[in-house]
Formats: structure tokens, C-alpha cells, sequence
């Protein structure tokens, strides 16, 4: 008997806003993007891991991470 573990990371795009980047500093549509890292028995997915968010500028292309506070916060 034996187990295939492995882990899979996907990406979800959470929300998109107009704020002003950091880097760039234009005022461009901000895209919140969580991460998630999941353990996987044969391939299915059983426990998340890792849980991060980012903040990706879609006129420079920076990311930055943010806290889930702040997605939170972003959320609403
Ligand atoms: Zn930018």
C-alpha cells in the first residue's frame, strides 16, 4: 500500500479595485489575488497549508503580499 502525496498551489482572483499603486504611483485597477497551498492525496486536495493574499498592479504588474486583515478590508 502506498500514498502519492504532493502539494498544488492555486490562485484566485478575490476582487478587483481603482487605487492608487505604490510603486507606480497611478491610479490603476488593483487586483486582490489569494493563494492557497493545499496538500493532495492521488491528485484530490485535502488540507490548505498556506493561505496568502496579494495585491497585483495591472499597470506596472507589482505585487505586493497583504495580510488577510486587509483583504478583509478590501473586500467590502
Ligand atoms: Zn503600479
Amino acid at each position: 500500500m502506498f500514498f502519492l502525496f504532493g502539494l498544488t498551489t492555486r490562485e484566485h482572483l478575490q476582487s478587483t479595485r481603482s487605487a492608487s499603486c505604490r510603486y507606480c504611483g497611478m491610479f490603476a485597477q488593483q487586483q486582490v489575488i489569494q493563494r492557497r497551498t493545499k496538500i493532495s492525496v492521488f491528485f484530490i486536495p485535502l488540507l490548505t497549508v498556506k493561505k496568502t493574499c496579494m495585491q497585483v498592479c495591472t499597470n506596472c504588474g507589482a505585487t505586493s503580499r497583504i495580510s488577510g486583515l486587509e483583504e478583509r478590508a478590501l473586500a467590502h
